[in-house]
């Protein structure tokens, strides 16, 4: 069947991804491919080989959960400062004294 010499991926490392064993071709046509993550995910993580190629396929995911994480706890920092000062601002207030002059 395969008449075509197709790239084999095998045991090439995308990101976080090697790739260990050719899966079967999507529906639209797409070479697949089982990779194992670095991470030490159980369960190989299907890619394509445009996906691989373009890296948009790096990881199982956990390279975006590790950066939405990331980019939360700066969101959340972020937040918290202003609200810290506000606060702080809160309690000195309460206890000013009306302005004696
Ligand atoms: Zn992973």
């Amino acid at each position: 069947m395969a008449n075509r010499s197709l790239p084999d991926l095998t045991g090439r490392t995308f990101g976080r991804l090697t790739v260990v064993a050719a899966a079967p071709t999507s529906p639209t046509g797409n070479r697949r491919w089982r990779c194992h993550c670095a991470c030490g995910h159980p369960e190989l993580v299907t890619a394509t080989t445009g996906g691989l190629n373009n890296g948009s396929n790096k990881s199982c995911g956990c390279l975006t959960l590790a950066h939405r994480r990331r980019r939360q706890a700066a969101m959340r920092a972020k937040h918290r400062a202003p609200y810290a000062r506000s606060e702080a601002l809160g309690v000195t207030a309460e206890f000013d004294e009306p302005p004696s002059y």
